[in-house]
């Protein structure tokens, strides 16, 4: 098929390119370049032995979308593009809502423009909030506790009123636990700018001496060993489910919210002992306060992802770790 993948030089957006590539669809990428970059293009075409077309443009840019819409006869699009802080979305709302809510209008707007009704949205976990019960089903009560959250909620729900407005559109929301790790060939990865948010990437600056300790954010929750447990899936994990998505749409029509995750929770620490594994090293850490609006613990029900898609997650949390460091010290150089 051909594929559309906007932000597609991102962290997943990268991974999910090599496997469609590897699957023999053809991939062209629209990003800006906002929080990516430019050389993961050439290490994407080394993975993949072959050259992906690449637009440098913003998916709010109507005229531009439609074009490579109609230019590429475009089958289905993977919409990846999005600002993902939650604390900046906080600091920044406006900015949140125009990217991610704006962006997927004008997107949307496209697509309809060049008949193209093939769409698969990158959601999150997030949209879910304090957990009623866990694991998470899709059926869980939706309720984001920042404007992140919001973000993905507000367009997972004008996607679902788009479908029902006409059925001919086949619209997947798949709601990220928490990806980590790397592409097998440690070419592609993840490469936050400035200092990381995340627990990995942090990890892995830590661990390279680019950050003197990691701050564990909190060791006494009702938790196994009292710190933060969440539901971390392989990144190329992740990406195969999204060549699971896109055989979806090939049949089904209508919308759907699916859940990609392992259904497995680990704990900081528990991350912490496999990394030191994969790094044959000790990490730096102090125990530091509760990071405000972090939740103790929450993971994925898996089963509809099984059901529907007819995948699941296969990798472990060592592999999980051992990518990360190797892409880690590719990216030292
Ligand atoms: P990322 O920042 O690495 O990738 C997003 C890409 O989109 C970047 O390359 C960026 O330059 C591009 N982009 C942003 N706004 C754009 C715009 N207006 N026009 C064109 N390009 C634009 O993030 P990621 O981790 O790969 O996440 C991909 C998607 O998945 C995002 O929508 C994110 O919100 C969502 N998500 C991520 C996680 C996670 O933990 N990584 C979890 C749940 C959901
Ligand atoms: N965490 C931590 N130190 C860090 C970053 C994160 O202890 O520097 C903890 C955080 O409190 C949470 C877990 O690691 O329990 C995962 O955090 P992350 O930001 O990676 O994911 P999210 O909270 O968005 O699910």
């Amino acid at each position: 098929m051909n594929i559309l993948l906007t932000g597609g030089l991102g962290f997943i957006g990268s991974h999910t390119a090599a496997v469609l590539a590897g699957e023999g669809h053809e991939v062209v990428i629209i990003d800006n370049l906002c929080n990516s970059q430019r050389q993961t293009l050439g290490s994407l075409e080394m993975i993949a032995g072959k050259k992906f077309p690449f637009y440098e443009g913003d998916v709010r840019d109507l005229t531009l979308v439609k074009s490579i819409l109609q230019d590429h006869q475009i089958e289905c699009v993977i919409h990846f593009a999005g600002l993902k802080s939650v604390a900046e979305s906080g600091v920044d709302p406006l900015k949140y809502f125009d990217n991610n809510v704006g962006g997927s209008i004008t997107l949307m707007e496209a697509m309809q423009a060049a008949n193209v009704k093939k769409l698969i949205f990158s959601s999150s976990a997030t949209v879910y909030g304090i957990p009623q019960y866990l694991p998470y089903d899709e059926e869980h009560p939706l309720s984001p506790m920042n404007v992140y959250g919001r973000t993905k909620l507000q367009v997972e729900e004008i996607l679902q009123d788009l479908s029902r407005s006409d059925p001919d559109w086949s619209i997947v929301c798949l709601r990220y636990f928490n990806p980590i790790g790397a592409h097998e060939s440690g070419l592609i990865g993840e490469l936050p700018q400035g200092i990381p948010n995340n627990l990995m990437p942090y990890i892995c600056q830590v661990v390279s001496g680019k950050l003197p300790h990691l701050n564990v954010f909190g060791d006494d929750y009702d938790t196994k060993d009292g710190t933060g447990e969440r539901d971390y899936i392989h990144v190329m994990d992740l990406a195969e489910g999204h060549a699971a998505a896109l055989a979806f749409t090939r049949d089904h029509k209508g919308w759907e919210a699916i859940n990609l995750g392992t259904g497995i929770p680990y704990s900081v620490y528990d991350l912490i002992n496999a990394f030191e594994k994969s790094a044959k090293q000790a990490i730096p850490k102090m125990v530091k306060e509760r990071r405000s609006g972090d939740l103790p613990i929450y993971f994925a029900k898996v089963e509809k992802a099984k059901n529907l898609l007819n995948w699941e997650a296969k990798r472990d949390l060592q592999l999980m770790c051992d990518s990360s460091w190797k892409y880690q010290q590719g990216a030292k150089r």
